[in-house]
């Protein structure tokens, strides 16, 4: 059996960066390995609109994807989704968790929704990714995984762990034919109110796809940002200002909005109780508590301790009201606001910073990550205008106050340095960063891991660009596992005792050569078997020929039936009685003329011919003969093969054989008959004739009839080297020349054989 060589030896790995990569937004990456091709996240560019904002999708054949993994549900990781599954050729499983699945339906039809009103002023309803009905078609076709289960594609295999960050995200582990290849998403290395820290997978990862979103950044202490930002919003609204916080609507958002809820009720006196309101204006803050009540049971000890003791949903806040829209908004004194969405591109939180902006008594706090090009990213900078987005000739005079306190759930450099060196692969790929911090981050990396340059354990670092592939070669070692008799052949070769099950004995390490099918043990002992690929599952059996079919039922097997004819043109008499020399008994299925005196030999009924003789040689090699056409039948195997290629070879040479001759001798009435009586005059003229055939004109003989009781000498002559031969006795009687001399001797044997007494 063959091994599928191209498949076995192709061992490069190809990273593909879609989106994200070199930029933070539109996320979406291709791995392949083996054939099998796995692309991690949808997302969409926040400072596009349109087709601008997606992946470079146009860069790469979808139909070729088996699975996609979303690892939660922002919108540079999730929001085309929908336009992939309804409006290219992708046909793969689209998997995400359950939490991040509930938050996607109602998130993506908000964005469905915003983003076709044209709030923004320029948004042509054409441009729409896709629309609800999109949206409702594909979701049922997402399939959810459990945070730590493993889910099989067609020899992917994937495995979600926490990631923090936000409710339900997910890191992704994929294992493709043995390797790992980890993928972070956003992640997050801190317990906050809500959420635990991203997790440390159990098993290692030979290649390791990291945000880098905040590069060689460090976070501010936890305590001293809540600190900040609650001071920041408390003397804002002492001197009577409004207070704007763009945040996304889920996620983050519920975060902020715990640390203020408690604040307002340790300052209940100068804030609580309706004096200074706090508001969350979302279209989908209602609709999405209802998901956070469900999923408490993945958030953290202190958020469920907090849920099993009031026996009421900690998000539900005593002092913050929600509004749907600002039309239920009495814009009256100092507030506080949360509104999505959080890169002020558009809706209720772009029409409150136009509204606010030019009064010094507010204040705009940024307190998510913000994205290049995005009106957040711009009101950092402070400037003194800002463009209408409802009025694009005007521009708007900027006087308030403008603050960043990042909640931003991305590790800082020393959570990501901590987890990189955990995880401990060789092959890190950067993704989720805009390319200053990405390459600062990259060098710190180098610089961190410089010691082990040009070691085993260099550890490599990418931050590729988009739509630039990162190629990685593996090392074909693959270890196969010895299945049936073969145990016992290796256990013997290499001495181990035999305890444990069958199948768990032992692994054998092989090198894979392209040219070589023998497989090495430990101690170089050579055992050799038939190494079976599972295609589907890349695992490798190695199992003796007589156990392939018990190990691997599911291998399709072929039997080839082979079938020659021949033309004969001497009795079926000789032919039988040379297959019965050579093969002894043989079965007999038709024999109409009686030629093997076989008793039981059936005479086929319907056959007119009356002369049909219809053999079984060695079991499973078929001969029928009808008048002058034989034909050889069989099933293909080595000894059948062999076989046949020794009844076809006396079909072939059988009427020119001096065997036949004195067999067909006694039916058939020729010249020879006065031999008959001189049997040695017969004898001597074969050996002759085979002398002559084997020397040519350098043979010479005579036969004398009157003097039979003489032996009968021949003569070889070439060149100088002469000798006599004695041909009755069959013997070398004289030679100058041994090599002459043995060469003859050797002729003589074999004419020995073929006149020796037939019966
Ligand atoms: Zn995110
Ligand atoms: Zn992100």
């Amino acid at each position: 059996m063959s091994i599928d060589q191209t498949q076995l030896s192709k061992t490069s790995f190809k990273f593909f960066g879609l989106g994200g990569s070199n930029e933070v937004g539109r996320s979406c990456h291709i791995l392949q390995y083996k054939g099998k091709t796995v692309m991690l996240d949808a997302g969409i560019h926040p400072a596009h609109q349109g087709l601008a904002s997606l992946p470079f999708y146009d860069e790469f054949d979808l139909s070729t994807v088996d699975v996609l993994l979303i690892s939660h549900f922002h919108l540079d990781h999730a929001a085309s989704l929908p336009y992939v599954m309804q409006r290219t050729n992708f046909r793969g499983r689209v998997f995400m968790t359950h939490p991040t699945k509930a938050i996607y339906r109602w998130l993506l039809s908000d964005f469905v929704k915003v983003t076709s009103i044209g709030s923004n002023g320029y948004n042509d309803k054409d441009e729409n990714l896709y629309t609800d009905e999109d949206l409702a078609e594909s979701f049922d076709r997402i399939e959810t995984i459990d945070f730590h289960s493993t889910i099989d594609v067609n020899g992917i295999k994937f495995t979600a762990f926490h990631a923090g960050h936000v409710l339900g995200a997910a890191m992704f582990q994929v294992e493709i034919a043995g390797l790992k290849t980890l993928f972070t998403g956003d992640y997050s290395r801190e317990t906050d109110r809500h959420l635990n820290s991203a997790e440390v997978p159990p098993s290692s990862s030979d290649i390791l796809i990291v945000e880098s979103t905040f590069g060689t950044a460090t976070h501010e202490p936890r305590i001293n940002r809540e600190k900040k930002l609650t001071q920041l919003i408390h003397s804002t609204v002492l001197r009577g200002g409004r207070v704007l916080l763009p945040v996304f609507a889920l996620g983050r958002a519920q975060e902020i909005m715990l640390i203020l809820d408690e604040f307002w009720s340790q300052h209940h006196d100068e804030l609580g109780n309706g004096q200074v309101p706090i508001f969350y204006a979302s279209n989908l803050a209602r609709k999405c508590m209802s998901v956070f009540q469900t999923y408490v049971n993945m958030m953290n000890d202190d958020i469920r301790k907090k849920f099993r003791d009031s026996q009421s949903n900690p998000f539900i806040f005593k002092n913050i009201s929600y509004l749907k829209n600002l039309d239920e908004f009495q814009d009256f004194g100092p507030s506080v606001m949360l509104a999505s969405p959080g890169m002020l591109q558009n809706g209720l939180s772009r029409d409150l910073l136009e509204k606010w902006c030019p009064d010094e008594k507010n204040l705009v706090l940024i307190t998510g990550y913000s994205v290049e090009g995005t009106m957040a990213k711009y009101i950092i900078l402070e400037p003194d205008t800002l463009p209408s987005i409802n009025n694009p000739e005007a521009n708007i005079p900027r006087r308030c106050q403008i603050e960043e306190v990042s909640f931003a759930a991305h590790v800082d450099f020393r959570e990501n340095l901590d987890f990189i060196e955990k995880i401990g692969a060789k092959n890190v790929i950067l993704v989720h960063g805009e390319s200053n911090p990405m390459g600062r981050l990259k060098s710190a990396l180098l610089s961190n891991f410089a010691s082990l340059k040009g070691t085993e354990d260099e550890v490599h670092v990418f931050n590729p660009r988009n739509c630039v592939v990162v190629e990685l070669e593996f090392k074909g070692i693959k270890v196969a596992k010895a299945m049936g008799n073969i145990v016992d052949e290796v256990t013997t070769a290499l001495g181990i005792q035999k305890e444990a099950p069958e199948n768990a004995l032992p692994a054998i390490e092989e090198v894979l050569k392209p040219d070589h099918d023998n497989v090495r043990g430990v101690d170089e002992t050579v055992v050799s078997g038939i190494l079976v690929s599972d295609e589907k599952n890349f695992d490798l059996n190695l199992v003796s020929l007589s156990d392939l079919r018990d190990y691997h039922m599911d291998l399709s097997t072929t039997v080839l039936r082979e079938r020659q004819t021949v033309y004969i043109d001497c009795k079926k008499e000789l032919i039988y009685w040379h297959l019965c020399q050579m093969f002894g008994d043989m079965e007999v299925i038709i024999d109409e003329e009686g030629i093997t005196h076989s008793k039981e030999a059936p005479s086929k009924a319907n056959s007119t011919s009356g002369d049909e003789l219809e053999l079984k040689i060695m079991g499973d090699v078929k001969l029928n003969i009808i008048k002058n056409i034989a034909t050889l039948e069989w099933s293909q195997g080595i000894m059948n093969d062999t076989v046949a290629d020794s009844v076809m070879a006396i079909l072939l040479s059988v009427d020119s054989s001096p065997a036949s001759v004195k067999i067909s001798s006694r039916s058939c009435s020729h010249d020879h008959d006065h031999l008959h009586d001189h049997e040695d005059v017969w004898k001597i003229k074969q050996v002759a004739r085979l002398c002559a055939e084997q020397f040519g004109e350098c043979f010479s003989y005579k036969l004398s009839d009157s003097e039979p009781a003489a032996d009968i000498m021949g003569h070889v002559t070439i060149g100088k080297n002469k000798a006599s031969i004695n041909l009755s006795q069959m013997k070398v009687e004289e030679c100058n020349s041994n090599p002459l001399k043995g060469r003859i001797e050797s002729i003589l044997s074999i004419a020995s054989d073929l006149v020796a007494p037939l019966c």
